[in-house]
């Protein structure tokens, strides 16, 4: 290879976690260096691949590629896509077609971070330009630090620390035209890749929910903006109304930039007639984004954290080891409706309403003692957003053992849980149809009715939905003894 960069070979640009043409840098950037561009994604998902994407997250990113390559080919510009390990085939591309420049954005798991920084320095020693660009945060995880010149680990003063010094600026266009290769080099057919469920095809609810890509991802923002984000403040945690964004799979895969919704939500503030809550509902929304912020900020600073508890002393958790018991929760079948409905909303559509996520989430953990790792596992393979940090954070955060995390002792009770979020149970009766003749009395612990109401809706415990798997009381003293063990153990 050249060590004199040749100024008319092409420029790669490497999607990853950026599946967009707007508000794109690396791909601004590229347009702007004046060389031919070559868009590319790479399938890294063979052997030993760490966190490669669960089958939900197959299934979306299958429809976001697609969107994607529809939109460069427009361009006249294809999509490359090859699959291996990300790190060869880039290599093994850029001398395929002599290519003088790479760019990418950044992505921040710890495997992609190593490759990242390894692939730098490799091509770099070649000649080869590399230009990398933040496009996933609006803060990126090491500019932000304590007055000790360290990691935060608490959230409200991180966000203060974020907002106080933020300028997103405004988010870059889409690009107007793509000079392409004459003959662009060959690739995979994405249907090729088997990326879609087949045998049996289980994804029906989640076509029916979800529109992948940078089109659907936009509209998505535009009609939460328009018609929900003054509800957000008061009903964010009503999982039966449509009053959050759902914008987390968009996110996810980089379909929509935390700039462009920074942006947008603060023109609707700007716009909106006084009085209406939007100015509160758009707060409240830009603190969540805060809170995606946050847990990638704790997962760079702390990169065990998908794989170890951030507060060493649940090392020693007396975590149990029940089949049953798992596969009860991830079916939906533990004689808790809300519990069930949310387990059952994931199954169907690959998302589940943040505050049921709360729920079920402390169910396993505190009442079934279920470690926190099994429920990130299954929401990793099962949800259309699943992100490494996000869920490490969450599950950490649920469990008692992460940064600003639900205390240990804080333990929901799925009943009152039920009752308050749901009091008239619209979403049990959807998700749990079985139990959807019980009145609203009894509908969040029907083993609480008589024979005569449950005869009534027509539901037999034990037959058509099942017994509780376990009972409130003493799951949870159950749960606080076994806390106090390990508080004990430490102190
Ligand atoms: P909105 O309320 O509209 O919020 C806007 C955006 O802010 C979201 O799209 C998301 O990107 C971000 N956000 C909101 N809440 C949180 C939060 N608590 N933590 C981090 N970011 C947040 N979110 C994921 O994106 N991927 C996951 O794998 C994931 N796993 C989770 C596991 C558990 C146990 C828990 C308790 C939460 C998890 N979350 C995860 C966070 C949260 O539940 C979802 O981001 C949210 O429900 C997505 O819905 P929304 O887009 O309507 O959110």
């Amino acid at each position: 290879m050249s060590a004199f960069p040749n100024p008319h070979a092409s420029i790669i640009v490497w999607f990853r976690q950026d599946l967009r043409l707007a508000d794109n840098p690396a791909l601004t950037h590229a347009v702007r260096s004046g060389r031919p561009v070559v868009p590319l994604y790479i399938l890294d998902d063979q052997g030993e691949a760490p966190w490669a994407p669960g089958a939900a997250s197959r299934w979306w990113l299958h429809h976001s590629l697609s969107s994607l390559g529809a939109a460069l080919e427009g361009m006249g510009c294809p999509l490359v896509l090859r699959r291996g390990r990300s790190d060869v085939v880039l290599r093994d591309l850029v001398r395929e077609l002599g290519a003088g420049a790479v760019a990418w954005n950044r992505c921040y798991e710890p495997q992609a971070i190593a490759r990242d920084c390894a692939l730098k320095a490799d091509l770099k020693a070649e000649g080869i330009e590399v230009h990398s660009f933040n496009a996933a945060l609006l803060a990126e995880p090491w500019t932000v630090k304590t007055g000790g010149g360290g990691p935060y680990k608490v959230f409200t003063p991180f966000w203060r620390a974020v907002k106080e010094g933020l300028n997103p600026g405004e988010p870059l266009p889409p690009p107007a035209a793509l000079a392409a290769l004459p003959t662009p080099p060959d690739g995979d057919r994405l249907a090729d890749w088997g990326l879609l469920p087949t045998k049996p095809d289980w994804a029906g609810g989640l076509r029916a929910a979800w529109t992948p890509g940078e089109a659907g991802a936009a509209r998505r923002l535009a009609d939460f903006l328009d018609s929900a984000v003054g509800q957000y403040a008061e009903g964010r945690d009503y999982p039966a109304q449509p009053w959050t964004s759902r914008l987390s799979p968009h996110l996810h895969h980089g379909e929509i930039s935390p700039r462009q919704i920074w942006a947008a939500a603060m023109a609707k503030g700007d716009s909106a007639p006084e009085g209406k809550g939007v100015d509160k509902g758009v707060a409240g929304f830009l603190r969540e984004l805060g809170w995606r912020e946050f847990c990638h900020h704790l997962l760079y600073h702390f990169p065990f954290l998908p794989e170890r508890p951030l507060n060493p002393k649940f090392e020693a958790f007396a975590w149990q080891d029940d089949t049953r018991l798992l596969q009860a929760w991830q079916r939906g079948r533990t004689g808790y409706p809300i519990v069930d409905a949310g387990m059952r909303e994931l199954w169907a559509t690959g998302w589940m309403h943040n505050r049921v996520r709360m729920i079920v989430g402390s169910f396993l953990v505190k009442h079934l003692l279920l470690p926190w790792t099994a429920g990130q596992a299954w929401f990793w393979d099962t949800l259309v957003d699943a992100d490494l940090a996000n869920n490490a954070g969450g599950w950490q955060w649920i469990a008692g053992c992460g940064a600003d995390a639900a205390p240990y002792f804080r333990v929901f009770n799925p009943v009152l849980q039920g009752e308050k979020f749901d009091a008239a149970g619209a979403y049990v009766r959807r998700w749990v149809p079985e139990l959807a003749g019980l009145p609203d009395s009894v509908l969040h612990q029907p083993w609480t009715a008589d024979a005569m109401t449950l005869r009534a809706a027509g539901v037999r415990l034990g037959h058509d939905y099942p017994h509780p798997v376990v009972d409130h009381k003493a799951a949870r003293q159950r749960a606080l003894d076994t806390f106090a063990a390990i508080k004990d153990d430490n102190t």
